[in-house]
């Protein structure tokens, strides 16, 4: 137990879980209901197109599970595929690397080409492996959109037709956890097959909700694979949804969460809500530059706009930087995992935030390294934000 109050809000820019919006958690404030009332579909059925528009799919399913995104891996390779069939996949950051692990878990063969940390998806790569796949033995080609722990966002379209250019029928499975809802994500146009994302990112939820959507033809291919899944059951959750319910007990609050967040998503235009985090992150990047500090992104084009993954100059942990933002200024950053803990710490601009929010983080985490002696110039990174935000108002006034 905390002995003492820390006052004002916790600085929360760990990339997810995100802010709730007030209205959003007005929204959840709800009594129980019974989820078989005749009256629920009201509530469910609106959610699919919602979810369907923000994925970018008129002609694919949605879903919503009680899951996170780990499930949504999960839920993606069983619902497709059996085990012992081969999977490509290329790994260059923690959460690439996770589902490259639970692939293996369920029996999978994986393709794993090794990439740098802080680099993404080499679509060049793909085509060759998938030209060179002359019997098709590969099944799917696994991407994840943004990878979280290095702050790099992958070109999804160049992966498709990377596919198509190689002539391969292999499934298309991406992870936009981070990205859907705060990136721009067209699941028809880019001929994606699986997208998972979760409900505590940019649809500025508690986690909760497996949010995700599938072609017809990866939902077909669980008529004849032999992938083990009973929870995870797409072809279940259709026939339930088709009619407003779901095949078990859903979480009803989290539901009025999300109807209230697609609201907010759709009333601020997905299109501004892109501008938006782009905008956000061109300032959290400048901030960086006047540091005199580098991304862990290794070139401009892998920079991620709902994540900045900063490396700390050699000599210098990075641990003990988030450590003092949360402890000293009740600023919670996101850590280094796995390859690069201790090297970098990350700023998530995700979900409901503006400017001054994310000037406050910048500030914050430049007095945390000042105070671990990172030599930065004091209010260098605020200065180098602002001009930004300055030079280029997020909203028409
Ligand atoms: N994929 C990415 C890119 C993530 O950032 C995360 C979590 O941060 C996950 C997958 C795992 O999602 P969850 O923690 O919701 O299971």
């Amino acid at each position: 137990m905390l002995n003492s109050r820390i006052p004002g809000r916790n600085f929360l820019f760990v990339p997810g879980p995100t802010n709730l919006p007030d209205r959003i958690v007005r929204a959840m404030s709800v009594a129980s209901e019974d989820h078989r009332s005749p009256t629920f579909p009201d509530l469910v059925k609106p959610l699919f197109p919602g979810l369907k528009k923000v994925f970018g799919t008129e002609k694919g399913h949605a879903f919503i599970f009680p899951a996170s995104g780990t499930g949504g891996w999960e839920a993606a390779i069983t619902n497709t595929l059996s085990p012992g069939d081969k999977v490509l996949a290329q790994r260059f950051g923690q959460f690439s690397h996770l589902w490259i692990d639970l692939c293996k878990r369920h029996g999978l063969e994986v393709v794993v080409q090794e990439r740098e940390w802080g680099t993404g998806n080499d679509p060049e790569l793909i085509e060759e492996t998938l030209k060179a796949d002359k019997n098709h033995e590969i099944k799917a080609v696994l991407a994840t959109h943004n990878e979280t722990a290095t702050g790099v966002t992958s070109d999804i379209a160049a992966v498709r037709r990377a596919m198509d250019n190689a002539k391969h029928p292999a499934l298309l499975f991406v992870d936009g956890v981070s990205s859907v809802a705060s990136l721009e994500f067209k699941m028809d146009e880019w001929g994606v097959d699986v997208i998972v994302s979760g409900s505590q990112k940019g649809f500025m939820l508690p986690a909760g909700l497996l949010l995700m959507a599938a072609s017809q033809k990866a939902v077909d291919a669980g008529k004849s694979n032999s992938g083990r899944r009973a929870y995870f059951e797409f072809r279940d959750m259709i026939a339930q949804n088709a009619n407003g319910y779901f095949p078990y007990t859903p979480s009803v609050p989290l539901l009025y969460g999300l109807k209230e967040s697609l609201s907010i998503l759709f009333e601020e235009g997905l299109d501004q809500v892109y501008k938006r985090h782009h905008h956000l992150a061109e300032g959290c990047r400048a901030a960086v530059a006047a540091w005199g500090l580098k991304c862990c992104a290794k070139e401009p084009k892998w920079n991620s706009d709902t994540v900045t993954a900063i490396v700390v100059p050699e000599g210098y942990d990075a641990a003990k930087v988030i450590e003092t933002a949360y402890k000293r200024y009740n600023l919670a950053l996101g850590a280094g995992l796995s390859e690069v803990a201790g090297k970098v710490f990350r700023i998530g601009h995700l979900g409901d935030l503006n400017e001054l929010m994310l000037l406050g983080a910048i500030a914050g985490a430049e007095m945390a390294m000042l105070d671990n002696g990172i030599k930065v110039t004091p209010g260098s990174g605020v200065a180098a934000a602002q001009a930004v935000y300055r030079a280029n108002p997020m909203l028409k006034m």
